[in-house]
């Protein structure tokens, strides 16, 4: 079972405390990590792996492509990124580096 949190700033990824007792989403092993998965702006859903399905988990993630939610182009560094006009505990997007750029640069011309 995946657990969802309320409304949070930290973005997928994000290590978050274990509560005891918790069996692997994947396997029912006795769950090692809890990695925050997909999140919105109503909140996160979190994810609990033991150690080896984390490191598979891991190994999948670093090598797939995935499309930009921005300009919508296979890129191998999208990242989990916010809209900072939408606030720091809205809706996450997956972006690629150049947008990510792009955007940062266009908030240091408005400051
Ligand atoms: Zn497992
Ligand atoms: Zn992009």
């Amino acid at each position: 079972m995946a657990h969802v949190s309320g409304p949070t700033r930290s973005l997928p990824g994000s290590h978050h405390k274990l509560p005891a007792g918790i069996a692997c989403d994947d396997c029912g092993a006795p769950a090692a990590r809890r990695i925050q998965g997909e999140t919105d702006s109503f909140g996160a859903e979190y994810i609990d792996l033991c150690e080896s399905c984390y490191q598979k988990d891991q190994q999948v993630s670093t090598t797939t492509e995935s499309a930009c939610n921005w300009c919508g182009k296979l890129a191998n560094d999208t990242q989990p990124y916010r809209d900072m006009e939408e606030g720091m505990c809205g809706p996450v997007y997956q972006v690629c580096g150049d947008c990510r750029k792009k955007d940062a640069e266009s908030w240091a011309r408005e400051i």
